[in-house]
């Protein structure tokens, strides 16, 4: 039997894996569950694994947890240091599927017990990519991908080497706003952003397809798991999303991945890897489809693409810099106290107050200095919005 945990169970990815480990109970012994304020969940799903241990990030809810596993025999535990103690349960395999860089920690704790980490959470490449993969070569865990863009390059690259490789492509849907007139877009509201053309996500990676910020967090995904460079990631709107991404390699030859939008893909080929196994994702028809489309992204219409290229260059701790005040930009959208459009500036100008700061620009790539970092860019993004109100 395989020990597995799943980080952010409750959410959409975290379903999903919980969805394909309940289809063969048998193969698996749950260890830990984790999530956030859907206690309900947590613990129908922590009773129905026969998990050993079930933990809420929110610490204030962990009488409502005890209440919930009443008579289960699952443990239960809440905040910050009980997810780090979850990590540390050994395990074979872990689900990273904590949304923003609160996955971070519990991921860095998973692969220095060698277990073999799952990567849904992108934002724990885009924040400390070298730390992540030094963590794992120095504790021999595998590191696996989950975005369905990078699942689709690590198996289009299986078998192959890296040097024959010339570009990598990443496909976008373009998002809720894709086809919208530009000008409209300021007026764009919560909910117009929250619903997905094709995918069915949680909230917060639907309004980042929309303004492409999941897409540049991506892009920088890209760069830190394949160590390619910069100029060699390319983007391509391709609005059906069924080729999830390609591989160009020296010869000329194009190899691409193509699949029903259905995470359950990505996540059951990291559960197997490196088997492949039955999946219960729907069978492609090429006939039905017909014809797929692909177009270049338009700067103008998503600028968030820019800015992840400038982090790219700058390089350190501006990965974390930039995630965290997506975060809080996001948060603020969600909370209607700025616009759509306004998400993109103040990452600017949160990035060109961190270009100006030497301190940081040279600090070393450490969990402190990248949470003490991600801090800042948050008070830096509320400093913004009140600078923009006055
Ligand atoms: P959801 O918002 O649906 O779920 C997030 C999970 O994290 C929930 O279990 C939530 O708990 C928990 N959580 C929220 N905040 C915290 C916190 N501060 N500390 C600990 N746990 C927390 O997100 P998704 O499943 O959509 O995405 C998860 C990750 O996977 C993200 O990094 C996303 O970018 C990535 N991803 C998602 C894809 C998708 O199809 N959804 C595709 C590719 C990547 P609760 O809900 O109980 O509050």
């Amino acid at each position: 039997m395989r020990k597995v945990s799943v980080f952010g169970a409750t959410g959409s990815i975290g379903q999903n894996t919980i969805d394909l480990i309940a289809r063969d109970p048998s193969s698996y012994e749950v260890v830990a569950l984790t999530g956030g304020s859907n206690i309900a969940q947590l613990a129908e799903d922590a009773r129905k694994l026969g998990a050993q241990l079930a933990v809420t990030a929110h610490e204030d809810r962990l009488q409502n947890l005890r209440d919930a596993l009443s008579g289960s025999g699952v443990e239960a535990a809440a905040g910050q240091a009980a997810l780090i103690e979850a990590a540390n349960r050994p395990a074979d395999w872990v689900m990273s599927a904590i949304v923003g860089s609160a996955g971070l920690a519990p991921g860095l704790e998973v692969l220095k017990q060698g277990a073999t980490l799952a990567l849904a959470n992108k934002e724990t490449l885009v924040c400390a990519g070298p730390l992540v993969l030094e963590t794992a070569r120095a504790h021999g865990a595998d590191l696996l991908p989950v975005d369905s863009e990078h699942s689709a390059v690590f198996q289009a690259l299986a078998g192959e080497d890296m040097a024959a490789v010339e570009r990598i492509v990443i496909t976008a849907s373009g998002g809720a706003f894709r086809d919208w007139p530009l000008p409209d877009l300021a007026r764009a509201t919560v909910e117009q952003a929250s619903s997905h053309p094709n995918w069915n996500m949680g909230q917060r990676i639907t309004i980042d397809s929309a303004s492409m910020f999941n897409k540049a967090l991506e892009i920088i995904e890209t760069k830190e798991y394949f160590g390619v460079s910069p100029r060699q990631i390319e983007v391509l709107v391709h609005p059906e999303s069924i080729v999830h991404a390609l591989v160009g390699f020296r010869d000329g030859a194009l190899m691409a991945h193509l699949g029903a939008p259905d995470m359950r893909h990505a996540i059951g080929y990291a559960l197997h890897w490196p088997e492949r196994r039955e999946l219960p994702v729907q069978r492609l028809d090429l006939t039905a489809l017909g014809q797929l489309n692909f177009s270049s992204p338009d700067d103008a219409r998503y600028p968030a693409l820019r800015l992840a290229r400038e982090v790219m260059s700058r390089g350190g701790l501006s990965g974390a810099i930039f995630n965290a005040a997506k975060e809080r930009a996001l948060d603020l959208f969600i909370q209607r106290r700025i616009g759509f459009l306004d998400m993109a500036d103040i990452v600017a100008t949160v990035l060109e107050r961190f270009e100006g700061t030497d301190s940081l620009i040279d600090a070393d790539m450490t969990l402190d200095n990248i949470q003490q970092t991600d801090h800042l860019a948050r008070h830096w993004v509320d400093e913004a919005v009140l600078r923009r109100a006055g």
